[in-house]
């Protein structure tokens, strides 16, 4: 029922970057070498996703775009997540507040596409494309005018895109990533572009963080690898010299999904405590990966907050990593 979905849907699509986060992550999913997102307006007008993943069949294109119809796990066990994708709802929530498109092709195939408005699907038609899936996202919030409000200016919400992009290129650093502002048309302009990292994970994780934080955290950035009890922290951490004012360059991931954890950022600003005044915010990118047994990341569609069955072994793993890369730095 339409208005069922579009209610549904305002939790999971808040605003055009969560449709971002959305369809990056499903072209994750899919095993995407490259993945290019297009945006307009802020993302308000066009959204539109291109990946070189597995594709969608013919068959499947009708049931990606129902509610729970296809969920990556059988709901039996919400806690085994081992994919972004778990929900079975990202789709039809953007096939409720927008217009979308979605053309693909599994290899060896023929491309297909469907189409979804205000809740309304179309046949599945042949289409053309050479593999993949483009995902195309048109007019979001167009018939629900009370989230268009809420929207901020354009600025603003490319501003939120990028950064929902460069945080999942982070946690993907064997991906390519592109981002392009096609606002006015034709080929627009790329605003982020990240190719694929070469070596093993901490040389791809390394270029990578060059890349979207700079040179200068590269060069005093401290490599971070150490296990306690079934958590695995691995990423780099700079040196307190490289601190900011803010805790903008404060990146932090569960099993590779982008986190904004108060249990977690404590935990780094209580590494560096002895070394940073107040108004100072340590930089880093921290990855901790564990048995989704571990770890609940369901709190919240939006999916930024994980609470850790044991909160106090990964603060005390991420603070005794730090402290101990600090102190063999010098500190
Ligand atoms: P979920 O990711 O939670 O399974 P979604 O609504 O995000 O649910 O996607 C529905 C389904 O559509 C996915 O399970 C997947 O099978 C398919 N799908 C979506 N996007 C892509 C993509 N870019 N490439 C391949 N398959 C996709
Ligand atoms: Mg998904």
């Amino acid at each position: 029922d339409g208005a069922i979905n579009r209610i549904a849907a305002g939790e999971v699509v808040e605003r055009p970057a969560s449709a971002v986060k959305e369809l990056v992550e499903n072209a994750i999913d899919a095993g995407a070498r490259r993945i290019e997102v297009a945006i307009a307006d802020g993302g308000k007008t066009l959204i539109r996703a291109t990946d070189d993943g597995c594709g969608i069949s013919e068959a499947q294109l009708p049931l990606a775009m129902s509610r729970h119809a296809t969920s990556k796990i059988d709901g039996s066990d919400l806690l085994d997540i081992h994919t972004f994708g778990f929900r079975g709802e990202a789709l039809p929530s953007l096939g409720a507040v927008g217009r979308l498109t979605i053309t693909s092709r599994v290899a060896g195939q023929g491309a297909f596409s469907i189409s979804v408005a205000g809740g309304e699907m179309s046949a599945v038609r042949p289409a053309a494309l050479g593999g993949g899936t483009i995902v195309e996202l048109r007019d979001l919030f167009y018939a629900t005018p009370a989230r268009l409000k809420f929207m901020r200016s354009d600025r603003a919400e490319s501003q939120a895109i990028s950064d929902v992009v460069k945080r999942l290129a982070m946690a993907e650093p064997f991906v390519g990533f592109t981002l392009r502002d096609v606002t006015g048309g034709g080929d627009g302009r790329v605003s982020f572009r990240a190719d694929p990292e070469n070596g093993d994970l901490f040389d791809a994780l390394h270029g990578r963080l060059a890349r979207i934080l700079g040179a200068e955290f590269a060069e005093n950035a401290l490599r971070i690898d150490a296990e306690r009890e079934g958590l695995r922290l691995i990423g780099y951490a700079a040196l307190p010299t490289y601190s900011r004012g803010s805790s903008v360059a404060q990146y932090l991931f569960v099993n590779g999904r982008p986190v904004k954890d108060k249990l977690l950022v404590g935990a780094l600003r209580g590494a560096y405590f002895d070394f940073l005044s107040r108004d100072r915010h340590p930089a880093a990118a921290l990855f901790i990966d564990c048995d989704p047994q571990l770890v609940d990341v369901n709190v919240h569609p939006a999916k930024s907050e994980v609470r850790f069955r044991d909160p106090g072994l990964a603060r005390g793993l991420i603070v005794s990593a730090l402290r101990h890369a600090l102190a063999e730095a010098g500190h």
